[in-house]
């Protein structure tokens, strides 16, 4: 599988950052850079535009995964890199505000490896689709 060539994470845990490296072999070539908030997520975007996704945490220090979007829709940033907010249970709130926000799809901690492949895989089919077909949360 080789749908997902450059990936951006953005998570305040290394440990996860580790973990995500092993849920991505699925995808072989993709490159992963990773981000430790929302600050450093942009540093990185205004270095690299071409990523294909990004994997967006709610919580994390200094700037946060709500603040992170909140600052890419004020200023009509990256529009074309599809966002997965990863949410955590009981805060669903968080998760609607980044949907109204324009990501593109989200997963609940904890999830399955399958449940993030299933929906990158969605939203990339459907980047390169004919046209673009309305949002639609979750996997
Ligand atoms: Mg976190």
């Amino acid at each position: 599988m080789s749908v997902l060539k450059k990936l951006l994470v953005v998570d305040d845990s290394q440990l996860i950052h580790n973990m995500y490296r092993l849920v991505m072999n699925r995808y072989q070539g993709c490159k992963i850079s990773d981000a430790m908030n929302g600050l450093e997520a942009l540093d990185i975007l205004s270095k690299e535009r071409d990523f294909d996704i990004i994997l967006l945490d709610i919580n994390m220090p200094v700037m946060n995964g709500i603040q992170f979007m909140e600052k890419l829709h004020k200023e009509n940033l990256y529009r074309n890199i599809p966002i997965i907010v990863i949410s955590t249970e009981g805060r669903e709130e968080d998760t609607l505000r980044a949907l109204k926000l324009g990501a593109a799809g989200y997963v609940v901690k904890p999830f399955k490896p399958h449940m993030l492949h299933e929906l990158i895989e969605k939203i990339m089919a459907r980047k390169k689709g004919p046209a673009a077909s309305p949002v639609t949360a979750g996997a």
